[in-house]
């Protein structure tokens, strides 16, 4: 009997969720997680295929797996999940070493698929699902730290933006049943959860309708709210053509749903945008920044920006730089345009910015946003916020660290404080990464 799987993961938290839901389906036909690669008799590996160097990063862990094979012939090793849905059966072709192929909507079928390979064949499911949400799986937390966790609300989505294998990759947009998200949400808080982040590539487009109920996702994150005013609730990702003024009215009348938007702006150039079929133009994007501010002041924006774009000129870059600088990010992900086979882009537009711009332009890109991120750092020394503990900071177990509403790093001396309690701390200085502080 093979006992021990091993999941890695790679790409965004909603494959972090992915995992967890994966090791339940297989912890209920009798597999064990295991967190040493050595021990394990199963290797799933999750995936990413976003942008090409998350597939490159992959291939070449497969070629580092590839040696366990060999000391143990008896070991299978799974490709899960994006990139497993975007090869298909192309995964096998490429590398022998894949005994398992399974795409996002495939997960219940895991355990099936590890007996066909057990009996020495290759086994591909790769099924795009309309249905699929895992409602009913309780997911197995993996690496947890026993106060944050994930909550997938959605998967999917239908947006289309130009550049974006997710559509392809994770299939149409469904919502999950909020009394499953509900449910699951208040067993963490009983097992001594703090906070949950509710997941979904555009969670403003949540929407159930079932049974007479409708819900949208202004409604489900205050009914997440109501579970306990000990509870912190995060959410990601928003778009910018969707967040509304209900939403941050809402968030504005619960202390305890947490100051810190994430808004992918993508780029600040109205021909890009359209390009991009992102749906909204840069004014649109600032009349958005505009009401959060307005209505919840001293929340945070984080955003992410995709550099060198097909077309993309010197004044479209300057105009991306001038909507950064504008809109002050507190942090940004930034990443070069990597185009993916299938997408919209790839199909209709040229991947001709050089390869030597898009390494200048995101280093520019990079250079502002960490002048950014310091400026908002140093706006908060001398302030006080509360904190939600999540644990021994990295370099030593006198410190704690935990995370503002905002969500900024926060380090300080641990007195008699522990994982899990809500602090009150005055920030006295901070590097370029963290905030540092003492417990008042
Ligand atoms: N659904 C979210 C949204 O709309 O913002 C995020 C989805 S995606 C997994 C995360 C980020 O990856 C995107 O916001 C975008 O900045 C970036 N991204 C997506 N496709 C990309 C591509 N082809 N090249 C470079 N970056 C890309
Ligand atoms: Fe991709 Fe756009 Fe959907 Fe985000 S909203 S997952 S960027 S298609």
């Amino acid at each position: 009997m093979l006992e021990n799987v091993f999941i890695e993961t790679y790409g965004c938290q909603m494959n972090v969720a992915d995992s967890e839901v994966v090791a339940s389906i297989l912890a209920e036909k009798g597999f064990k997680s295991c967190t040493d690669i050595g021990e394990a008799d199963i290797i799933l590996i999750n995936t990413c295929s976003v942008r090409d160097n998350a597939e490159q990063r992959i291939w070449g862990r497969l070629n580092a797996i590839r040696h366990l094979k060999r000391k143990n012939r008896g070991l299978i090793v799974g490709l899960i999940g994006c990139m497993a849905e975007r090869l298909k059966k192309k995964v096998i072709e490429t590398d022998q070493l894949v005994d398992i192929v399974a795409g996002p909507d495939a997960y219940r079928q895991l355990p099936s698929l590890i007996e066909e390979a057990q009996a020495g064949h290759k086994a591909v499911n790769v099924l795009l699902s309309r249905e699929e949400t895992y409602g009913d799986i309780k997911p197995v937390r993996l690496d947890a730290d026993g106060v944050t966790a994930f909550v997938s609300i959605m998967r999917g989505c239908n947006n289309m933006c130009s550049y974006c294998v997710v559509p392809y990759v994770r299939g149409a947009e469904r919502s999950r049943d909020p009394e499953s998200i509900l449910r699951e949400i208040a067993e963490l808080f009983d097992s001594g959860y703090r906070e949950v982040t509710l997941l979904g590539q555009n969670v403003d487009s949540y929407k159930w309708s079932g049974g007479g109920n409708n819900l949208d996702f202004s409604q489900l994150i205050e009914k997440t709210a109501q579970i306990d005013p000990l509870l912190r609730v995060r959410f990601s990702t928003s778009h910018p053509k969707d967040i509304s003024d209900d939403l941050l009215r809402t968030i504005a009348r619960y202390e305890n749903i947490c100051r810190h938007i994430h808004l992918p702006a993508q780029s600040g150039s109205n021909r890009i945008l359209k390009l991009m079929n992102r749906e909204y133009t840069r004014e649109d994007f600032m009349s958005r920044i505009e009401s959060i501010r307005n209505i919840l002041p001293g929340c945070s924006v984080s955003t992410d920006i995709i550099t060198g774009f097909c077309t993309e000129t010197e004044e479209d870059h300057e105009e991306t730089l001038s909507l950064m600088k504008w809109a002050g990010f507190d942090f940004a992900y930034m990443f070069k345009y990597s185009e993916r086979p299938g997408t919209r882009a790839a199909r209709r537009l040229k991947d001709d910015v050089p390869e030597k711009i898009k390494i200048k332009r995101l280093n520019e890109i990079i250079k502002l946003q960490n002048s950014l991120s310091e400026k908002s750092k140093r706006n908060d020394v001398g302030k006080v916020f509360e904190v939600l503990v999540e644990g021994f900071s990295k370099r030593s177990d006198d410190y704690l660290t935990g995370r503002t509403s905002q969500n900024k790093v926060v380090v300080f001396p641990k007195e008699d404080k522990k994982k899990g309690d809500y602090v009150r701390v005055i920030i006295e200085g901070c590097t370029s990464a963290t905030l540092k502080g003492k417990i008042i």
